[in-house]
């Protein structure tokens, strides 16, 4: 027989809020994505998580039993068999009890014959979904449309990079976050209809027909619902490939993902908006699924050459606002920035960029070693600019 509940090894972490992961049916590449969920998660500090595996397709369920209301958030990534009543059952106390609760893409098409699960993510995809399970809803132009017309729920496109817009902005989990904003290679859930009560629709992408099967929809992506004392934050994104693939590896939606767990945990978020959020301008990735440090920036810099990402420069300068009126903190910021100017191994490109960064926050400090790379005929000019600005500062 099939363990029910497979824990994975690493989960020494005391605090954080317990987290259980459930897996092992899906129409995706679940053995991917689910380890990815979980570093996502563990990535914050603020969630210990496990997985948990339900038998394959076909097993026997009666044996997926999970404790949970020993969780304070489940997350699911899960497509595949109905578990048993008396799972449900807890599934559905645990949630009247005031759980959390994360829907990630492809469980929106999950159990669509159970009333209550339907209820929690609000609009589903597939399954045989149609207008007896609730509206359409989408956006057009500025008005949220719920749609009552008959016909089929889910579809996506042709996978693409596409923008999403964020729909409501004084939401804990949107608070910050650019009005329009670049999604890595995914499928654009569309079509998806449910019951959709007390659910807010945080952000939407457009199904542009040009762009491969849209259907000229602004489709919500994000989402939030109220259930009974529970809290859902569901989100149609996220398309697993091996490793988790560019959908998941965006940092869109790898931030709001670790919002909308807070958030279904709390009904609050703490967590600060990162400096490498995508804007409209284009995708970013991170492919470890973590936050570059302020550390590794100024590591990885040295490195840099034109037509390289500027991210370690971008995490930099957000460093460095950061500490707007802490002069010891500038003080120090400073002095890394000189270490690179004295470093040997250090690009003579990474050198351009600190001497830009110090012409507008350097200090006496710097001028010595700024003073030095006016010998220097690669550096000679930015130098010189530095030297000028710094110095003409009283
Ligand atoms: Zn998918």
């Amino acid at each position: 027989m099939i363990a029910a509940v497979v824990l994975t090894a690493g989960c020494t972490k005391e605090t954080g809020y317990k987290t259980l992961i459930i897996t092992g049916q899906n129409n995706h590449d679940w053995q991917s994505s689910s380890p990815v969920l979980k570093k996502i998660l563990d990535e914050t500090g603020m969630f210990s998580c496990e997985i948990a595996e339900t038998p394959a397709a076909g097993g026997d369920m009666s044996t997926f039993n999970p404790d949970f209301s020993s969780y304070k958030l489940v997350v699911l990534d899960y497509n595949g068999d109905s578990w048993s009543d008396k799972t449900k059952s807890a599934f559905i106390d645990y949630m009247k009890n005031g759980g959390g609760l994360v829907v990630y893409h492809a469980a929106n098409n999950s159990f669509p014959d159970w009333k209550e699960y339907n209820e929690m993510t609000g609009l589903g995809g597939w399954g045989n979904r149609s207008e007896k399970d609730g509206p359409y809803v989408y956006y057009r132009n500025d008005s949220l449309i719920v749609d009552e017309t008959p016909g089929i729920g889910g579809t996506h496109g042709k996978r693409r990079e596409f923008l999403v817009r964020t729909r409501i902005v004084d939401h804990p989990i949107t608070k910050g976050l650019p009005a329009r904003w670049m999604h890595g290679n995914d499928e654009l859930y569309s079509l998806l209809r449910g019951p959709a009560r007390n659910m807010q629709v945080l952000a939407t992408a457009f199904a542009d027909s040009a762009a491969g099967g849209g259907t000229m929809r602004d489709e919500p992506m994000l989402m939030t619902i109220n259930w009974e004392k529970g809290r859902i934050f569901h989100t149609a994104m996220g398309h697993a490939d091996k490793e988790g693939g560019p959908a998941m590896q965006c940092t869109g939606l790898i931030v709001t993902l670790q919002r909308g767990a807070e958030w279904a945990v709390t009904g609050n978020v703490t967590q600060q908006l990162p400096y490498d959020f995508p804007t409209a301008a284009g995708v970013v990735l991170r492919p470890d699924f973590k936050e570059i440090t302020y550390k590794e920036a100024l590591q990885n810099i040295r490195s840099y050459d034109i037509g390289k990402s500027t991210k370690n420069l971008v995490c930099i300068q957000f460093h460095i606002t950061q500490l707007a009126g802490d002069k010891a903190g500038l003080l120090k910021a400073e002095e890394d920035l000189v270490n690179i100017l004295k470093d040997e191994k250090a690009t003579a490109e990474s050198k351009k960029l600190v001497l830009r960064e110090l012409s507008w926050m350097g200090t006496e400090y710097s001028v010595p070693t700024v003073k030095e790379l006016l010998n220097n005929n690669d550096l000679k000019d930015e130098a010189s600019f530095a030297l000028s600005r710094i110095q003409s500062v009283k």
